[in-house]
């Protein structure tokens, strides 16, 4: 990526209204073109949702901001992303928390993520194949929990999975096209609840998705 391009993305976040300047420093540390298959490159710094196989999308970048920021991310956070899809929105946390451990069902996915970390020699995030929604118990709890994919209700584990004082970000409802983003608040005494806006995403899907060309787990 030319530092035009990293200048362009960042540009367009400060006119879509991002203002939150970690995550606009984040996100000019990952280049977005290399989470995107080749075909649609030309367009990686644009302010789209693309695809990424397995009828899966790379969320749009001012929704990856919006999300970020949402969640409060602090350099000493353990978080939990449920819906790794390409690896890009984990390597942007990546820059803001301390760990990062991020799940899909989609284990050509996970593949293809893992390898794109690597590649860009990014320590600090581990990627798993299985059903997020049941969220990462072994590593339980979270300081942040933000979950990429849309379900009828922010689902019971990963709420049990949230350490106390912790953020969660969920898109919720599956009826339509459009859901609502829900930022969750683990207090005291139970979960506070905040209204976000509309957001599209692709619905939460229960079970691990077989994949025949797979030789091993995500890692
Ligand atoms: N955060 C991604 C985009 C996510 S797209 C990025 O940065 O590119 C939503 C992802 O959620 C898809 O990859 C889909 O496979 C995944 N997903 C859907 N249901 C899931 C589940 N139950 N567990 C884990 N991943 C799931």
């Amino acid at each position: 990526m030319t530092p035009e391009t990293v200048l362009q993305l960042i540009v367009m976040l400060r006119r879509a209204g991002v203002t939150d300047k970690r995550v606009l420093e984040a996100m000019e540390q990952v280049d977005r073109a290399r989470f995107v298959p080749a075909t649609f490159r030309d367009r990686a710094y644009e302010d789209v949702a693309l695809p990424i196989g397995a009828g899966q999308t790379i969320s749009q970048p001012s929704v990856v901001a919006q999300m970020s920021a949402a969640l409060e991310v602090g350099p000493r956070d353990t978080v939990l992303e449920v819906g790794t899809g390409s690896g890009y929105h984990s390597a942007v946390l990546s820059k803001l928390a301390r760990r990062v451990y991020t799940v899909d069902r989609h284990r050509s996915l996970t593949r293809e993520a893992v390898a794109t970390h690597q590649a860009l020699g990014i320590p600090n995030v581990t990627v798993m194949t299985a059903d997020g929604s049941l969220g990462w118990p072994q590593q339980a709890p979270f300081d942040r929990i933000l979950v990429t994919a849309a379900s009828e209700d922010p689902p019971g584990p990963l709420l049990a999975q949230l350490g106390e004082n912790g953020i969660m970000v969920v898109p919720v409802g599956v009826s339509g096209p459009v859901q609502t983003l829900v930022k969750v608040r683990r207090t005291a005494s139970g979960f506070d609840y905040d209204d976000l806006g509309d957001v599209r995403f692709v619905p939460l899907v229960q079970g691990i998705e077989p994949d025949v060309r797979s030789g091993r787990p995500g890692q």
